[in-house]
């Protein structure tokens, strides 16, 4: 925070009426209903572009900037000057579409999703949004919600480190600069804790482990700088999280120091009323201003009420004044005030370029998680007539997943074409949607590549299922395709994990790859003809069955463990507790080993190292993420199984042997405590340096 930023917002306020104050607290969309007018009188602080507000394509072409900058021209004509802040979801990419956040969770690769953020940033700022509503950083342990598929999956740690890099990416070191995007994290807090995996509905969550495992990655954003933070839609513990004020005022701006503001979920504001904690929107308006929410998404309560509140003596022109001065400094270090316009010619040289598609194209190799692969049946060689077939095979913007309006169909190659553009030329290659034509086909065929799975519209916002299962006939499908006993390769989009027990059985080769975005149809044939080998891990636990949710690997040890022998101990009577796939796994073309687990102490003081030594022992170059974990055997509360605290890419020849070596240090240990506070105690503690959360080679250490 400068100075000469203080000085200014302070200024600005000074000369502000208080109609003015409460306009830059109000959020409309584009496009709806707004009368210029209004925002010549100050109305608007910011303006939502809804999907379809504008254009029905949001203004994502040429266009988009000249849009913008029409709406900017009447806020600069208003008394006080105050520039508009425009806000949209970007959210795996703007016109280049990068896998879907789970999947880009999947690649454990900082580096790639900070620079794919960098990108649509710059496309977004291309097409006149200066703020965007990412990153989503809700933990989520029940995959049945459809928003497992905007964040990065179940851990604090992989969630902390995500949060940063996305962060990094959106705003870089300055988000002045007029091709870098203001972030927003969002939804604060909790969010993923809603019952039954039904969207918006109600979470209980106990304080140890809102601070241990929701808050982290929210944190992680604060330290990096994120400009805001959206609120969540639930009911939190009681309290819903927009009418918080000890989670948005005292533990974000009191604990973490945000300086930032916050804005409220869509229409989250009036919905107290149905929340049960306000009588109607005056209320509503005051609840919220009070606990911390500078910015009102759509309700138009404020607008509609704080006057008469401060009238009133309800609310107080201290905390008006306050969420104003928040709001001013972040379209301040936005840049607003130097430049409020967006340089329509940018977006022929910054939209959907070569470059950018070639990250697209990375990040989707990287994104593919390959869960089975017997006899090394892929990549696929010495096969000359397979047959593609499934739901996939003629898709192209059903690549791009949830939350891509600003995508284009067009710029992505239809499945079939991308497949048939990376196969090699002795192949013979046939595609079939239909299954009953499928069928047909498979007869003649050496090799059947299924490509199903969910519509990107099955997951996402309110798109929750109770059924983790394929979805309807697909099952049916695969049966009657493997019964014809040739080898078959199950390739599944998806927005969440889905259950496949009984499809892994059937099948020779799985290969999970989300929705990968933009260039995904290319990078699956990369993969599965072996110009690329898959690398992504697990960035969420896989369930055997729906009824086993919630299910994550980081859960506590209970006085009766999963590992115990005999009858009373935790299990089901009809299934084995342990998921179908473990958090951190993921195969690829070769095989590694890991041996010599050695460590710098016995008994970590300041910090502790512990090295491994990781051979590649297959025929195929490989990448192979080392991951380290630790469990604390005895606390004041009880502790999680284990728990990430590192990892790191290996790229490995055949026969090579690399060192990984991670160090920990105490505070990477503390947890909150039975008194509340935070911080580490004495006591024995496990590592394991690890291909996975479950296995690894396993040391230990005291504190
Ligand atoms: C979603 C937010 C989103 C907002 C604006 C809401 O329905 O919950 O994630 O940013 O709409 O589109």
């Amino acid at each position: 925070m400068t100075d000469s930023t203080e000085l200014f917002i302070h200024h600005l306020l000074s000369q502000m009426t208080l109609e003015e104050k409460i306009g830059q607290l109000n959020q409309p969309r584009s496009g709806d209903k707004l009368d210029p007018d209004d925002i010549r009188k100050g109305k608007a602080g910011s303006m939502i572009r809804a999907a379809g507000a504008l254009t029905g394509q949001g203004g994502s072409g040429a266009d988009g900037a000249e849009q913008a900058n029409h709406l900017q021209r009447y806020a600069l004509e208003s008394r006080i000057k105050i520039p508009l802040i425009f806000g949209r979801d970007v959210i795996h990419g703007y016109r280049t579409i990068f896998p879907i956040p789970i999947a880009q969770a999947a690649a454990f690769n900082l580096e790639l999703t900070q620079n794919a953020a960098l990108v649509a940033a710059k496309e977004a700022s291309a097409c006149g949004l200066k703020w965007t509503f990412a990153p989503m950083l809700d933990i989520a342990r029940d995959p049945r919600w459809g928003r497992v598929a905007e964040g990065n999956g179940e851990d604090p740690y992989l969630g902390a480190q995500m949060a940063a890099s996305l962060v990094r990416g959106f705003q870089g070191d300055n988000m002045a600069l007029p091709d870098k995007l203001v972030a927003c994290a969002k939804h604060y807090v909790g969010y993923g804790s809603a019952e039954g995996g039904r969207d918006y509905e109600n979470g209980e969550v106990s304080e140890p482990t809102l601070r241990d495992i929701y808050l982290p990655p929210y944190e992680s954003a604060v330290r990096a700088g994120v400009g805001t933070i959206m609120s969540a839609f639930l009911d939190l513990n009681g309290t819903p999280a927009t009418a918080n004020r000890r989670l948005l005022s005292d533990v974000l701006r009191g604990e973490w120091g945000f300086d930032g503001f916050v804005i409220s979920d869509w229409d989250s504001i009036a919905e107290l009323i149905n929340h049960g904690v306000a009588e109607n929107r005056a209320e509503a308006a005051s609840i919220a201003l009070h606990a911390g929410i500078d910015m009102d998404m759509v309700s138009g309560t404020y607008l509609e009420t704080l006057a008469a509140n401060v009238q009133a003596g309800k609310d107080s022109i201290q905390e008006i004044d306050e969420a104003v001065l928040r709001i001013l400094r972040i379209k301040h270090r936005a840049g607003l005030f130097d430049n409020p316009y967006t340089d329509p010619n940018r977006f022929t040289s910054e939209v959907l370029t070569s470059e950018s598609r070639q990250l697209a194209r990375q990040f989707a190799r990287e994104c593919m998680v390959l869960l089975k692969n017997k006899d090394n049946i892929l990549p696929l060689r010495d096969f000359r007539k397979i047959l593609v077939a499934g739901d996939f095979v003629n898709a192209r913007s059903e690549l791009y997943g949830t939350w891509s309006p600003d995508g284009h169909a067009e710029d992505c190659a239809p499945l079939e074409q991308a497949i048939k553009s990376t196969a090699p030329k002795d192949v013979d290659l046939w595609f079939a949607e239909k299954y009953d034509e499928a069928l047909d086909y498979a007869l003649e065929a050496d090799l059947i590549v299924l490509v199903l799975g969910e519509h990107p519209r099955r997951s996402g916002e309110n798109s929750n299922v109770s059924d983790l299962g394929l979805p309807p006939g697909q099952a049916e499908f695969i049966e009657s395709i493997t019964t014809l006993g040739k080898p078959v390769v199950l390739v599944i989009f998806a927005g969440r994990p889905l259950v496949i027990t009984h499809q892994l059985d059937q099948v020779n080769a799985v290969l999970y790859a989300w929705h990968p975005g933009i260039e995904g149809g290319e990078a699956l044939g990369e993969i599965l003809f072996g110009l690329q080998s898959p690398s992504a891990r697990l960035p969420i636990t896989f369930p055997r069955a729906t009824g086993q949710v919630p299910i994550y690997y980081n859960h506590k040890n209970s006085g009766r463990p999963v590992t115990a022998e005999g009858r009373f101990k935790s299990r089901y009577v009809d299934l084995p507790a342990t998921p179908l796939f473990p958090f951190g796994f993921g195969l690829t073309y070769t095989s590694f080993n890991y041996a010599n687990l050695e460590q710098s102490n016995k008994t970590l003081h300041d910090s502790i190292s512990f090295t491994a030594e990781v051979t590649n022992t297959g025929a195929r170059t490989g990448n192979e993420l080392v991951q380290l974990y630790v469990r604390d055997l005895v606390g004041s509360l009880t502790r999680p199984v284990r728990e990430l605290k590192g990892f790191q890419r290996l790229d490995l020849q055949p026969g090579e042997t690399r060192q990984a070596t991670f160090t920990l240090t105490e505070e990477m240990l503390a947890f909150t405590r039975a008194d509340g506070s935070k911080g580490v105690e004495p006591g024995g503690y496990q590592v394991w340096i690890a291909p996975d959360s479950v296995s690894g080679l396993f040391g230990e250490f005291q504190l």
